[in-house]
């Protein structure tokens, strides 16, 4: 038997946008369908292949997810020398195996390379090919953020370029920061990389929180503000 179901995905994101039906193959009377089409194999916050049950003419995913919610991934981030690089690719100095944990296409593979990264020094966030600015939102406070422009107008850009402090140019589809002193003294050398490919800006000496949204259900990526990143100083530094 073939019918179109709506999926109760019990807080897994199974699903495109706008749309709430599969196709179910299952036999009269069976509790487990065959076969449900239509939906991602596996969640793609959490990785978890669901099991589906038929209950009250739906089909639904058997165990609720663990992040009903998405990811919020927070990490912290020293800049002792009060200068951080920004760019999208630091793999020279902090690297880690990216396909080590869960799916890296899921929100949970991604917020365990965001941790990764972090142990190592480096802020690290996956944002698409969206060519994001850093903009000083604060006094120590910025946001990693990308603003749809509309071609025809010039209208709307909610940040001001002036507040603008790097242009991460997203060949890698991420960005990195780290302190500048601290990427040089394991390696990392400004004229062994191309020009206009990174920038070293000027911020407050201190400890950093980032907040990286981009595992969040109610995340937007054709909003036209995207803020992928939010980056706070939580202590100065030397901490009193
Ligand atoms: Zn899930």
């Amino acid at each position: 038997m073939i019918t179109t179901m709506r999926l109760n995905n019990n807080g897994h994101h199974l699903l495109r946008k706008g749309t709430d039906e599969v196709t179910v193959i299952s036999e009269p009377g069976k509790e487990r369908p065959d076969f449900v089409q239509g939906a991602y194999s596996a969640c793609a916050v959490c990785d978890e292949q669901p099991t589906y049950v038929l209950r009250d003419g739906e089909v639904h995913a058997q165990d609720p997810c663990a992040h009903p919610m998405g990811i919020t991934t927070e990490v912290t981030l020293d800049v002792p020398s009060g200068k951080l690089i920004v760019t999208d690719d630091l793999r020279d100095v902090y690297d880690t195996d990216f396909f080590a944990g869960a799916d890296y296409n899921t929100a949970l593979g991604q917020a365990q390379v965001i941790q990764a990264m972090a142990a190592l020094g480096c802020a690290f966030g996956p944002v698409g090919n969206s060519c994001p600015g850093l903009y000083r939102n604060g006094a120590d406070t910025y946001v990693i953020a990308s603003v749809y422009v509309d071609e025809d107008t010039d209208d709307a850009p909610a940040l001001p370029e002036p507040d603008r402090l790097a242009r991460i140019c997203t060949d890698l589809w991420a960005y990195m920061l780290a302190d500048f002193e601290d990427w040089k003294a394991k390696g990392g050398t400004p004229q062994g990389r191309m020009l206009g490919d990174h920038t070293v800006i000027d911020v407050p000496p201190g400890t950093y929180k980032i907040t990286h949204h981009t595992g969040e259900h109610s995340f937007d990526r054709d909003a036209d503000l995207v803020e992928f990143a939010h980056i706070e100083r939580i202590a100065p530094f030397p901490a009193p």
